[in-house]
């Protein structure tokens, strides 16, 4: 049976990006049999501009109904002023929530022909991969009650809450087993086991989900001492699990070692394995329709869905084995570039993916 793919690519850079990483996706459907069959859509802004709103609830019917979706990136200055409700993010976060999406990948890929533009020096970034997984859809973003009280004395006071059941737990843990499983067979688990509650439940399942994956090897750290080691010494990590919150600021953390945003892909799964897959980065609309940005991140995306989603590591190692060759070829898009490398605008560098694939 064939495999569908919804292939959203939103505004700003965001046609101009996919348009590069179907044509890769299309090479390896063709080259490696793949069987998948595409189909397109709108969200965000250019849904808003169609349908009103930035989901429409056939598009959301039509990712429901795909085996994985892939995603270019929303917003533009464009629909900055419409009422927030409506605005082209809503429909990303629509998206994320009615797919179930709990489980955040974001890889940490350096290329040891970017080393350079990494703010580390060199030998402590070079050959980096570090995949941090994510809770998404729980935690203190989500817990109730929040808000803001009265106190006796009259001053004001905030609070939120920091709930995760076992449920939430045991399955971005196996997330996190699954994922090391396929990679390095090491997965630590950052936590603040030391002071909350929510963080000693948390290592408590790690532990018992721990006994099903005697193949990967499991460690434990305080969210303080993992933000300290990943710019001291980050390739002691393969995988990182970890929840909402922590994921969040760690996640920023480590895609900053690699230098460039637009060489970041990312994938959002539900408990099936379907997935959403986009680069990290925005619509970057200061350069939009120059032709000028990377569509690196993106073509890593489908890399990613088709390790993730499909199982597909061969097709996946060749995709990423293109990239590789064409950053030795030295061509590089204006936000990696240096001094000696060819400069690029998004559809050549697109278009050498592409030539790489076909010859490997
Ligand atoms: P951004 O990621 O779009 O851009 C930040 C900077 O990085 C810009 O200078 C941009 O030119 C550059 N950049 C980003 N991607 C690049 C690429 N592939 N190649 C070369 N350079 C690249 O973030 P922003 O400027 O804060 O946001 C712009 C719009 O994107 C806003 O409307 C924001 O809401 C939206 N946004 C969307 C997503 C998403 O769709 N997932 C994520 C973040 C921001």
């Amino acid at each position: 049976m064939s495999k569908q793919i919804l292939i959203l690519p939103g505004d700003g850079i965001g046609p101009e990006i996919m348009a590069e990483a179907v044509k890769v996706l299309e090479l390896a459907n063709d080259k490696y049999s793949l069987g998948f069959e595409l189909s397109h859509d709108v969200i965000g802004g250019a849904a808003i501009d169609k349908h009103g709103v930035p989901l429409a609830d056939e598009t959301l019917a039509r990712a429901r109904a795909a085996d994985a979706v892939l995603l270019g990136a929303v917003g533009g200055p464009k629909w900055d002023t419409i009422e927030r409700d409506i605005r082209p993010e809503r429909g990303l976060l629509k998206i994320r929530a009615q797919l179930g999406l709990f489980g955040n990948l974001r890889p940490a890929i350096l290329y040891p022909q970017l080393a350079e533009a990494s703010s580390l020096k060199a030998e402590i970034v070079a050959g980096l991969d570090i995949l941090i997984v994510r809770e998404l859809t729980g935690g203190i973003y989500f817990g109730a009650p929040r808000g803001v009280r009265e106190l006796e004395n009259g001053e004001r006071q905030a609070y939120d809450t920091l709930p995760y059941s076992e449920t939430e737990i045991r399955r971005i843990a196996r997330v996190g087993f699954d994922m090391a499983r396929v990679r390095g067979k090491k997965l630590c688990s950052v936590d603040k086991a030391n002071v909350l509650a929510s963080s000693q439940l948390w290592r408590e399942v790690v532990e018992q989900v721990a006994k099903d994956y005697p193949d990967v090897e499991l460690s434990h750290m305080y969210v303080d001492n993992a933000a300290m080691q990943l710019v001291r010494a980050p390739k002691q990590f393969d995988v990182i699990v970890t929840d909402n919150l922590f994921g969040d600021i760690l996640s920023d953390e480590a895609s900053m070692l690699t230098g460039s945003i637009g060489m970041l892909p990312s994938a959002s799964l539900d408990a099936n394995n379907k997935g959403m897959y986009e680069p990290c980065h925005g619509s970057a609309p200061d350069i939009a329709g120059k032709g000028i940005a990377n569509p690196l991140a993106t073509i890593l995306s489908v890399s990613m869905m088709l390790r993730y989603s499909f199982n597909l590591q061969d097709a996946a190692d060749a995709i990423e084995k293109a990239v590789s060759l064409v950053l030795d070829q030295g061509l590089r898009t204006g936000d990696i570039w240096s001094a000696g490398c060819t400069k690029v605008g998004t559809q050549e560098m697109g278009d050498a993916v592409v030539a790489a694939l076909r010859n490997l």
